[in-house]
Order: structure tokens, then sequence, then C-alpha cells
């Protein structure tokens, strides 16, 4: 059962733990407490949360007396510099439980007493502190050796947060910030923020006319017309890269009864994620995912060893009962559609089905201009199945890796229970690591339907399925575009792909017959008739990302030519339409990078 995974891995709150120190965590750490310390000096009395080290920088809970405003957050970075110039050493000691707990309380630092309460006893017998100055904090460690030793810092923001995230617990103040070992890195890091920060497509989405969000229905998109020109976009993309590789298109139906969902497992492991609903007596859940259908569909004859392989591809609406309220717009939504594929195959045609794979998701990311990475997710502690069976599964799917010379890593241990698979990441042109669908191995499905098919010697074979969609979800995927793109899609993707702009209204019927000659070459083209100065309407169709504009006025009319602007700049003028139309055709068929700006 391939289950994708719909998390972003980059931008997390995610916990170091323990273990994972070095010397960036202990840099951001120690920055941690030299906030803290000077949010002390600020508010004294202030109770203490707690202070971890995050991905890309820290944070620290404090109890205030009242929320922090941005003039805060400057004096606490300047108080934290005085503590830089001062090269204060980080200084550890211990003390037993009682001693520590005795401190603590009498500092009224009663969330640190929380803590150390709840620790195992045999764990706290006796805890560490590290002090730097006046400051003193109960902490594991390990720290830098002087607040000297401190990279450049910022601090970013601040939030109310609950205590121990229990909105029954006291609502404490969370400051955010983030350090690096050099000047340079921090500058990235921040361009980062604020470049993330203009891209979000929930806001591009509205701003582009593409998709909103309404309450009315939770965490599914409303795809407007120019986002779905877009989507149409990718399905034929991806529709023709399934063609190339031999699959056939089926659709299966949204709602299925209880009892196929029973066979295929999902009923007793996913349920919580189904809308289930009761068909006239039969319960019945809304598809999560496609597989068990086309089961189904394999089912309704006997198929010999020379039907196989069999490829599916199957762009049917999918529900996910995702928990609703988390801000995430495209990036976790309850209705979506993948380009699902499944393969049924014999054992001895593994290899070369994960080989098509591979090479089915390199030519589908090559128009975008994202060269994905490949993981081979290798057996777990806790499996089914014997080792020779995956030295053999793991062996197919790393000589595939091998014969399509792509760099790919191991993740030991990293497989479902039941079969290794392929894990496929790309990187954004913000350095973002996403995580796209998994190349998933499959001999479970398999045996709980009991498929079979006549082996070449009458007798009868269990066949594999594989199963991997290329996008994954197309709302995710238009997620990931919207913000590596900036809303600026090459031209073979934008909704809207020219605009015709008539200088004077003498020159809309012109600009018409312009507009039906993109459109009768395939090309999303539309006339800006409106009663506007040229320069307004190229600004405005500039801000709307349109790759390329038509400017057309008497010497273009008389001629039969246009006068094309590109979105990023550059200009030309008297080109005859019919050369012109030809060339946009040709850069939209072949899904060129086009127009580019860097
Ligand atoms: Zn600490
Ligand atoms: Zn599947």
């Amino acid at each position: 059962m391939a289950i994708d995974s719909d998390e972003i891995r980059s931008g997390a709150d995610e916990l170091l733990d323990a273990g994972a120190h070095d010397r960036l965590d202990a840099m951001r750490h120690s920055t941690a407490h030299v906030m803290a310390a000077a949010v002390l000096e600020l508010f004294p009395g202030a109770k203490l949360g707690i202070g971890p080290a995050i991905r890309d920088g820290f944070y620290y809970d404090f109890d205030l007396p009242r929320p922090l405003n941005p003039a805060d957050l400057e004096a606490v970075e300047e108080r934290m510099r005085a503590q830089v110039v001062g090269d204060l050493p980080f200084e550890r000691s211990e003390l037993d439980r009682e001693a520590a707990l005795a401190m603590l309380a009498e500092q009224g630092q009663d969330y640190k007493v929380e803590i150390i309460r709840d620790l195992p006893p045999k764990a706290s017998e006796t805890v560490s502190f590290y002090r730097h100055g006046e400051f003193i904090d109960l902490c594991r460690g390990p720290h830098l050796e002087t607040t000297g030793r401190l990279g450049p810092f910022k601090l970013l923001s601040s939030a109310g947060a609950y205590w121990r995230g229990d909105e029954k617990r006291p609502m404490l103040q969370r400051i955010y910030g983030t350090v690096w070992e050099t000047q340079d890195d921090l500058d990235r890091y921040v361009w980062r923020l604020e470049e993330a920060k203009k891209r979000d497509h929930r806001k591009l989405g509205r701003d582009l006319d593409l998709f909103t969000f309404h309450p009315e229905s939770p965490a599914a998109p409303f795809w407007h017309p120019r986002g779905m020109a877009l989507f149409r976009a990718l399905e034929d993309w991806s529709r023709q890269v399934r063609r190339e590789g031999g699959f056939h298109e089926v659709r299966t139906p949204s709602l299925v009864r209880k009892e196929l969902w029973e066979q295929s497992g999902h009923w007793e492991l996913y349920q919580d994620n189904m809308f289930v609903l009761d068909d006239y007596g039969h319960p019945s859940g809304a598809k999560p995912m496609n597989c068990p259908q086309e089961i189904l569909i394999y089912k309704t004859r006997l198929r010999s060893y020379r039907d196989l392989p069999m490829r599916f591809s199957d762009y049917s609406v999918l529900m996910r009962k995702e928990v609703t309220g988390a801000l995430s717009g495209m990036f976790r939504v309850r209705q979506l559609i993948q380009d699902d594929s499944h393969v049924f195959c014999r054992e001895d045609q593994i290899g070369d089905e994960i080989d098509l794979a591979l090479r089915l998701v390199r030519r589908q990311y090559e128009p975008f201009g994202m060269a994905p990475r490949f993981k081979l997710a290798t057996r777990p502690e806790k499996r089914l199945g014997s080792d020779e069976f995956w030295d053999m599964a793991e062996g197919k799917l790393g000589d595939a890796l091998e014969a399509n010379g792509v760099p790919y890593e191991v993740d030991p241990g990293g497989a479902t229970f039941y079969a290794p698979k392929i894990d496929v990441f790309i990187d954004d042109a913000l350095g973002r690591e996403w995580q796209l669908p998994t190349i998933q191995l499959d001999y479970q499905l398999p045996q709980r339907f009991d498929l079979e098919y006549r082996a070449a010697d009458g007798g009868f074979e269990r066949p594999v399925i594989i199963h991997y969609a290329i996008y994954g979800s197309f709302e995710r995927f238009t997620g990931i575009l919207v913000e590596h793109y900036a809303g600026a899609f090459p031209l073979w993707l934008a909704p809207l792909q020219v605009m015709v702009v008539p200088i004077a209204d003498r020159h809309v019927q012109y600009a018409s017959r312009v507009c039906d000659a993109l459109a009768a070459a395939g090309l999303r083209a539309e006339v800006d008739d409106r009663s506007e100065r040229m320069q307004a309407k190229v600004r405005d169709a500039q801000e709307q990302k349109v790759p390329v504009m038509l400017v057309v006025g008497d010497r273009d009319q008389e001629a039969g030519a246009v006068s094309p602007r590109l979105r990023t700049g550059e200009s030309s003028q008297g080109i005859p339409l019919a050369e012109l139309v030809e060339e946009l055709r040709g850069r939209a068929e072949r899904r060129e990078l086009w127009p580019y700006a860097d």
C-alpha cells in the first residue's frame, strides 16, 4: 500500500534529537541561552519554558507579563550583542535532584521544576546546568566555549505558544531566532525566508487567479479557469509520458464498499483517514487510493504470462480525511488527483519495470528544470519475508538505479515492512528539499487478493505490483511549482501564455485576429481590449506574469506583424505574425524552459 507522505521536509520546526548535535546545533542552542539571559534582563522574573535548537535556528519560550512587539525583539538583540562582546564562558555544573529542584523553586522557575519532576528518577539523580555570566539554565548541553564564539544571529519573530502544546496550560511567548557560521549564510537564509513569503502559493494562487480555498469545503482547492489551464498542461504532459511508457489509462469509482477495503487492509490500517459513509445500509469509504479498485480490473479475466506487464494509469479523484485547520494550502488537501501508476508484472520483470519507472520519473521532471534525486530504502528490523527475498528485491532496485546512472543514497532500514522502495526528492529554487512519491514494490496486495497469472508451464504464479506516482498529487505539485517559479511559469505551463495588447481602439480588431491565430496553434491567448494606456496594459500583464506580450499598432497592422515583449524584458518589433506563432508553438510543444529570467 503506497501511502505517500505529504510532508514538506524543509522549514519544519523539527526538534533535533540529543545525539545529532554538531557545532552549528551547539551554537544555535547557545544563542538560545544568550537570548534567554537578555529576556531576563528586560523582564526580571520571567519564567523560562524550553529553548531548543531547531532546523535552521532556535527558539525559547517565556512566560511574560505581556506579548512582545518588534521593538522588544530589537532590545533583546541589543542585549545579546553585549553578551557576545563580553565573551563569557559557558560553564557546566551538576546538582543532585533535590538541590536542583530547590534552586529552581527559589528562582520561581516553575516550568523547569516541572521538567525535572517529569524526568524518570533514575535519569535525574543529578542534573546538569550551564551558566554564562549571571544566567544559569537547566541544560543537557553541549554548548560553545564562550558567548564570543556565536556566529551572526537574528531574531525573527515571536508568537504565542501553549506550555507543552496544551491549550489548558499557560500561553507562553515563543521567540524564534536564527544563527549561522558566517554573515553570508545568515543573509542567504534571511533572503530565503523573505522570498518564501513572497512566493507563498496560497497568496500567489489568489493573486494570479489560479485557485482559492473556502471554509465551506475545508482543505480542498477550488480551481479557477487559469488554474485549470495549468492543471491541464501538467496532466497532458503526464499522460504523454505514461503513453510513452506503455501505460493504459483506467478510471475507477470513488465510493467503494467496506468489503474491498477490508480485503486490502485499508479498513484496518487507514480507516481514520477515510471518509466513511452509509450507502443504504452498506458501509462504504471514499477512496484514498486507487490500487484495490485496479486489482478488480486485473481479476476480471484470467491473465497469462504473455499479458504481463500490465501498466495502468489512473487520474481519479481521491479523498483523504486530513485534519483541517492546518494552514498548509495545497500541501495538505482532502481531495486530490494523482498521476497514479500501477504495474502488474512477473517477478522476472521487476528489474525492467523499475528501470522504466526511473526513466519516466526523470523524463517527466526534465521540462521543469528539476533533477530528481533518489534514495533506496532497504530492509527494516521488523519485516515480513526471508533474507533471500530482501536480497533479491533490494538487488533489483539497486541494479535499476545503477543502470540509470543516477546518483542515489541508501536509506538503511527505511523500507516499509513488506518490501524495499525508492524515494524521490527534488530541490526547488530556494534550495528546499521536497519528497515526491515513492516507487514501491508490493507483494502484499497480490497475496491479499490472491492474484495470479497462467505461467508458461501451464501452472499459476502470483504477479507483483509496483505502485508509483510521479508528480504525486497535482495539488501539492502545483503548490511546489507556484513557489519554485514564483508564479512566473515557463511558456508551456503558463495558464495565459500570450496577452495581445492593442495600442489604440482602432487596433482591437487586428489584435483579435492575432489572438485567433495563436489559439488555432493551440496557444492560450487573450486580448486586453480595455481603454487603458498601452504601458498600463503591459504592466498589468507583467504583474500577472504572462510570458509573452504582443503589442500591436499601426505598423504591425499594416504589415501583418506583431511586436513581442517578453516577461523577462527583451523585446523586438515587426515580427511577421505567422513566424512568431510558429516559434511560440514550437517552444510550447518542446516544453522549453523559456522565457527564463536567470
Ligand atoms: Zn542549554
Ligand atoms: Zn497504489
